[in-house]
């Protein structure tokens, strides 16, 4: 049913941040975009604005990731979206970035509760976006899903979310492994640092933390939403067909 060669990406958590890069530089190299947001429709709003701008449709859906519940309908809505905005039944890249961090300051602070909503927005939901988009994500497709620098490297607090986040890379690989028959590609991208919403003030404004970020990265600048959605967008594209179940860090020689 699909009528020309232009590919069409989804990208959870498309509406802010690394997403809104990743979902404009998938536009500028000339895919259609479907962009998701959990609350802010304003956000998601202006991100289509701006994919619009690069002469790409675009459109966007609501989607929490932490409520598996609701994949089936948003996938039945989708597909709705793909026939009567794309006038396709597929889509070909698929970018499992949506997700939140918590703020606590050790293993012995984290509570069950934040442990759970860790896993069920970022593991679980990636888990289960991913299943349930099998039947509509074309053969010769891409998988990117983000990951954390994280898994590297130790932060105080971050326990919880760094073990969900090796829980994504591991997963990755299982992906890419069974996607392989399909020639779908899956990868990882783990990005360092980046000044966006996800950090709050902290790495926008606080003097302390940005010296100390500097001072552990090769590069010593912060890190920017900018800095990712060029990397996602190459493993998406034809440049990068033999890349398959590999992690990427995204953090400007963080921890060398
Ligand atoms: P952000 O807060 O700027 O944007 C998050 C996006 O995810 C928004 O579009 C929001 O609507 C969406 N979202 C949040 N919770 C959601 C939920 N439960 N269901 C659906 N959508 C939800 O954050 P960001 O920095 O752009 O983070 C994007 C991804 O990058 C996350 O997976 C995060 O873990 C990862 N990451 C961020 C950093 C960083 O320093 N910013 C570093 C490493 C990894």
């Amino acid at each position: 049913m699909k009528t020309n060669i232009t590919k069409i990406a989804l990208v959870t958590g498309g509406s802010r941040g690394l997403g809104k890069d990743i979902a404009l530089n998938l536009a500028a190299r000339g895919n259609d975009v479907i962009i998701t947001y959990n609350s802010r429709k304003d956000e998601a709003l202006s991100v289509l604005a701006a994919i619009e701008q690069t002469g790409q449709r675009a459109t966007a859906l609501q989607l929490n990731t932490g409520d598996t519940k609701s994949f089936d309908t948003f996938y039945a809505t989708l597909l709705t979206s793909l026939k009567n905005r794309f006038q396709s039944e597929r889509f070909d890249f698929l970018i499992n970035n949506a997700g939140h961090g918590i703020t606590v300051p050790s293993l012995a602070a984290t509570t069950e509760e934040q442990f759970d909503e860790l896993v069920n927005v970022h593991l679980k939901g990636v888990f289960f976006l991913t299943q349930k988009a099998l039947p509509y994500i074309s053969d010769g497709g891409a998988i990117v899903n983000i990951s954390s620098g994280l898994t590297r490297f130790t932060n105080p607090g971050s326990g919880a979310y760094a073990s969900v986040k090796s829980g994504v890379e591991t997963l990755t690989k299982y992906i890419a492994k069974e996607l392989g028959q399909r020639y779908i590609r899956a990868n990882v991208v783990a990005p360092g640092a980046i000044a966006t919403d996800f950090n709050g003030s902290r790495l926008r404004e606080t003097p302390q933390v940005q010296e100390h970020i500097k001072a552990i990265t090769a590069l010593p600048r912060i890190g920017q939403a900018d800095d990712i959605g060029s990397v996602v967008a190459f493993l998406c594209s034809n440049d990068a067909k033999w890349i398959n179940g590999q992690r990427i860090e995204v953090a400007g020689g963080m921890y060398l």
